[in-house]
């Protein structure tokens, strides 16, 4: 029965018996794994008892051949895809079948015909890139579009930005492929003798209960879904029973192939912005808007405009439309797309008209340029995204997020829902897509009051009487999950019993994700009788980020070019993500305090996915909450560590890193035998390719006591500041670094090298890394006397400086990146300059292209001012990251992620610098040729 976890011997036993009968993804009681899959996006939290992972659609059916075994007759199934579900759409007890880790491929395009067969878990915009090329695209556009999978939209019925135009998933659809015991059922095929029955059963129940199905759902755009009986028994008399799992959310079956329909890209867009003075006026443009026919037409209110322009983001919009100082604005966007510029035109003329019809409406942008356009939806995003991060207990829950009502209701719908918000004393901010009559608004609660539940419990019901009234739909974009208790009683009882009769005929012991939508054998999942999961930590607990994690899977984007987040792109497997880190981080916390009797498996297992991170701080900075899986590794480590003895590789680590400057004086000693000593080190530490040379430590530039009297170094030098790695290996950045700003006129002067203290942090050796940080702290302060720039070259070893340390209260004279301090001198005084015919290809460090994302803005001018045209295009992390990549027990991924979208750049014929160390270390060992640093670069340029 749903929402009670399975005795672990059985579990044990199916475990083994998948084994048995050959099943060839992985089965996987791991709890880290477990913690990850036990949330979404929602509020709740169930934990699974096991999760497996198929490899392809033969597996699936093993799975469920081994599962309708009669000992594990009561064990509950649930598909999970993206896992980006709002109300719990794919959390359960019993197995969750993970199909976003390896069924997540194309199978076939037809270009003539206009479709693609896909694997369920192939991710949206995954399938939109790959066949880009077409000419077509697979229409339903969710703002997951990164994240979530083909399968979980089938199920959700997923829509977004369009669909008026576009339909939702389900009017994408042309046939699915399920899985069964007896095997494969698949739409497009002729019915097998196995599953005549199950059909037949369906189908009679289906004709019984549409005449009252219909007559309880409202005609709209964005028509109810899931469990369709309207749609399945088409008008031509055929029986469609694909049509009864769109929508579904897994509650009849695992959908194991989906054939989709495709469109033709449109060759044209236009893009028009307009203010207007006041929300409710904004909400009234849609019906008359409708009349131009435009693609969207998408709202955003003052509260998400207050927020995204306290946070600086609205300055990227065109003057224009900028508020006044203190004044509020709402603003409309309208998408207008097509293949004919002249058609193109009229509409926009008439939506121009229109606008100016209106009352309220203030300035109005219109962009036509692809680039412009994306970066206008950018910052409506970006406003829209800040709204979950907010300070405080309470935070903005998904519960009522995405009621539709008809367009022309809206605004007094609104009005009546503000009024229950208010009545509630919550706060909220709100957007969506008024031409389908769609608003999102996500009231702020903390679920971990008793009050606040209750208030979660007022506001959904009234929310959901307010919504009929309207003639409208509770469910309208992001499907139903634990909100389908409503269904019974939206739905009326005639009609819910013909969707019992559905769910019995594919499910008849309620198997699949029991609990939600449709029940026959066990009580549905309640709203507030669902466990919820926890929310806050009390300030300070240096895990109160892992509480704060809200799921809304940014992380998990399986874009190859972001930097965020690598160990999740090069396994797809949650537990490795910053989500699932968080999700695991929590549960240790509760086990800790708790002295949980599973708290040495859970430590073993939370060990093993911090193992795979990388480091890279790509979450510290690009996850909405800011959510820094490194930092709370440091304290996971701390705690540990206190109780269990440190690996040796760890120990012998943190001791180079402790000594680097008495090794760093014994260099002439330590250099001819280095390569064995660093053989010797690589066998101790389990690592591979230890650099085999120490570098030479520049001659005469080392800062002296005397330097740092004021005026005794000329005016033009600067300071570089390096870390221990670096200092003792890179002897090729120390000579560029010279090399470069020799050439653009500077002096250089090196700090002796102090350590920075980043491998005792990273393992959680605290007072360690406070020894080295407040040594190093004194040091540059000293260095600042001379009020001379201190660079640091390395752009990890900067990040730190910045990030870490500021989190630790070690405030530090400011340290530069070389591109920073150049970036302004070229705006100060003139450069050499430099003959070279082709653009450069700058490459950044992945920490640093998230911390400081207009780093590639900066290296361009500094290359501009030498008359150099520079590309700064988008990687991920090159897959090294300091020692991480030199471990033996990284190798695959260290390797797959620097093929991933690295490699094309390194092997191309394109003249490169990277700014990172680690990458260009990276591409010397994949790909045989070592990019210089862009100082090296700027050097060799100049000196030709
Ligand atoms: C920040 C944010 C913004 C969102 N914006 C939108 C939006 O613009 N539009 C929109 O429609 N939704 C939106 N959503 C909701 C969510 O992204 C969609 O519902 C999405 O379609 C879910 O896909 P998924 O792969 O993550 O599915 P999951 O969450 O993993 O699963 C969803 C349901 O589908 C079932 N399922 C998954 N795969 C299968 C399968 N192979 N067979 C059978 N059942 C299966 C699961 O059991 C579950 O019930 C948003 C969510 C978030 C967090
Ligand atoms: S870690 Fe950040 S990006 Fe990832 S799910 Fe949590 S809040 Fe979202
Ligand atoms: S530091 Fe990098 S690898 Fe680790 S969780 Fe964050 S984004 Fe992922």
């Amino acid at each position: 029965m749903a929402n009670v976890n399975v005795a672990v011997d059985r579990i044990k036993t199916l475990a083994a018996t998948l084994e048995e009968v050959g099943f060839v993804g992985e089965i996987e009681t791991d709890l880290a794994l477990r913690a990850a899959m036990s949330t979404d996006n929602s509020v709740y939290q169930i934990k699974p008892d096991l999760v497996v992972a198929p490899r392809n659609a033969a597996d699936l059916v093993r799975l469920l051949d081994v599962i309708d075994q009669p000992p594990f007759a009561d064990v509950a199934i649930t598909a999970r895809g993206g896992g980006t579900g709002t109300n719990g759409q794919s959390l359960n007890t019993g197995v969750i079948v993970d199909l976003r880790r390896h069924m997540n491929g194309l199978i076939a395009i037809d270009e003539r015909e206009g479709w693609a067969d896909v694997q369920p878990g192939m991710v949206l915009d995954d399938l939109n890139e790959q066949i880009r090329e077409t000419g077509w695209f697979f229409a339903p556009e969710t703002s997951t579009s990164t994240r979530c999978t083909i399968g979980g939209m089938v199920s959700t019925d997923a829509s977004g930005k369009g669909s008026r135009i576009y339909g939702k998933t389900s009017d994408n659809i042309l046939g699915l492929e399920i899985a069964r015991p007896q095997g494969l059922l698949d739409s497009k095929q002729p019915v097998p003798q196995w599953a005549r029955a199950m059909l037949h059963s369906a189908e009679t129940v289906a004709r019984q209960g549409k005449v009252a199905f219909v007559a309880n759902t409202p005609r709209l755009n964005r028509r109810f879904t899931g469990y369709d009986l309207e749609r399945a028994c088409a008008d031509d008399g055929r029986f469609e029973w694909w049509r009864l799992f769109l929508g579904a959310e897994g509650t009849l079956g695992i959908i194991s192939a989906i054939r989709v329909k495709l469109r033709r890209i449109e060759r044209e867009k236009r893009l028009i912005v307009a203010g207007f003075e006041d929300f409710r006026l904004a909400l009234a443009s849609a019906a008359p808007l409708i009349k131009a026919d435009p693609t969207a037409v998408e709202v955003m209110d003052e509260t998400v405009q207050a927020i995204a322009e306290d946070a600086g983001i609205l300055n990227r919009l065109p003057v224009t439309l900028r508020a006044g100082a203190g004044q509020k604005v709402a603003y409309v966007f309208i998408e207008l797309n097509g293949d004919d510029p002249a058609h193109l035109q009229v509409k926009l003329d008439d939506c121009r008209r229109i606008l100016g019809s209106l009352a309220g409406v203030g300035a109005i942008h219109v962009a036509s340029d692809r680039a412009e356009i994306a970066e206008l939806w950018a910052i409506r995003s970006a406003g829209v995204g800040l709204l979950g991060k907010v300070d405080g207990p309470a935070r903005p829950i998904a519960f009522v997020e995405d009621a539709v009502v008809p367009p022309e209701n809206l605004p007094a719908f609104v009005d009546e829902f503000l009024d229950i918000l208010r009545d509630n004393g919550l706060g909220f901010g709100i957007y969506g897509h008024v031409d389908v009559g769609c608003l999102h608004i996500r009231p702020a609660l903390n679920v971990d009051k008793a009050e606040d539940r209750a208030r979660m419990v007022a506001v959904s019901d009234a929310v959901f009487a307010l919504t009929r009234k309207h003639g409208g739909i509770f469910w309208g974009e992001h499907g139903k999950g634990l909100r389908g208790a409503y269904l019974r009683d939206w739905i009326g009882a005639e009609a819910y019993s013909a969707l019992q009769g559905i769910k019995a005929a594919f499910d008849p012991e309620g198997r699949f994700n029991p609990g939600k939508l449709v029940t026959n054998k066990v009580p549905i999942m309640g709203i507030a009788t669902t466990p919820f999961r926890a929310f806050n930590e009390p300030e300070g607990d240096p895990l109160t980020l892992a509480f704060r994690c809200n799921g809304n899977a940014q992380c998990l984007s399986y874009t190859k070019t972001t930097p965020m987040c690598p160990s999740f792109k090069a396994t797809a497997d949650i537990r490795y993500s910053p989500k699932g880190r968080a999700d695991a981080l929590r549960t240790w916390h509760k086990a800790r305090r708790e002295a949980d009797a599973d708290l040495p498996v859970l430590e073993k297992d939370l060990m093993a996915t911090l193992d795979k991170c990388l480091g890279c701080k790509a979450c510290a900075s690009s996850c909405p909450v800011q959510v820094d899986v490194p930092t709370m590794r440091q304290a996971f480590m701390a705690d540990y560590f206190k109780r269990h003895r440190r690996p040796l590789a760890d120990r012998l680590v943190m001791m180079a890193e402790r000594f680097s400057p008495a090794m760093m004086r014994l260099v002439p000693l330590l250099a001819p035998i280095w390569p064995m000593a660093s053989k010797i080190g690589g066998w101790l530490t389990a690592s591979e390719d230890l650099p085999r040379r120490m570098a030479r430590p520049p001659q005469g530039l080392h800062l002296r006591e005397e330097d740092l009297r004021p005026g005794h170094l000329p005016d033009n030098t600067v300071i570089i500041a390096q870390d221990w790695f670096t200092a003792l290996f890179d002897g090729a950045v120390q000579r560029q670094a010279i090399a470069g700003f020799t050439a653009l006129g500077y002096d250089v002067r090196f700090l002796p090298m102090r350590p920075g203290g980043k491998v005792a942090l990273s393992l959680g050796e605290t007072a360690g890394f406070r020894r080295m940080a407040d040594a190093l702290s004194s040091q540059l302060h000293a260095a600042a006397t001379t009020s001379l720039p201190i660079i640091a070259v390395e752009p990890a070893f900067a990040m730190m400086l910045r990030q870490d340390y500021a989190k630790a209260g070690i405030a530090l004279p400011h340290v530069f990146l070389p591109q920073e301090f150049l970036a302004v001198e070229a705006d100060r005084r003139e450069f050499p300059k430099a003959n070279h015919d082709s653009p450069i290809k700058l490459l950044s460090h992945c920490t640093e292209a998230t911390a400081l994302p207009q780093t590639g803005v900066l290296w361009k001018r500094v290359f501009a001012a030498m008359g150099l045209e520079t590309t700064t295009p988008s990687t991920g992390c090159c897959g090294m990251a300091g020692l991480f990549g030199h471990q033996r027990r990284h190798q695959p991924m260290s390797r797959r992620l620097f093929d991933l979208s690295w490699r094309s750049h390194v092997e191309s014929e394109d003249t490169i610098a990277a700014t990172g160390y680690s990458c260009r270390c990276q591409a010397k060992r994949f790909s045989g040729t070592q990019p210089n640093h862009p100082l090296g670069l700027i050097a060799d340029l100049l000196s030709r």
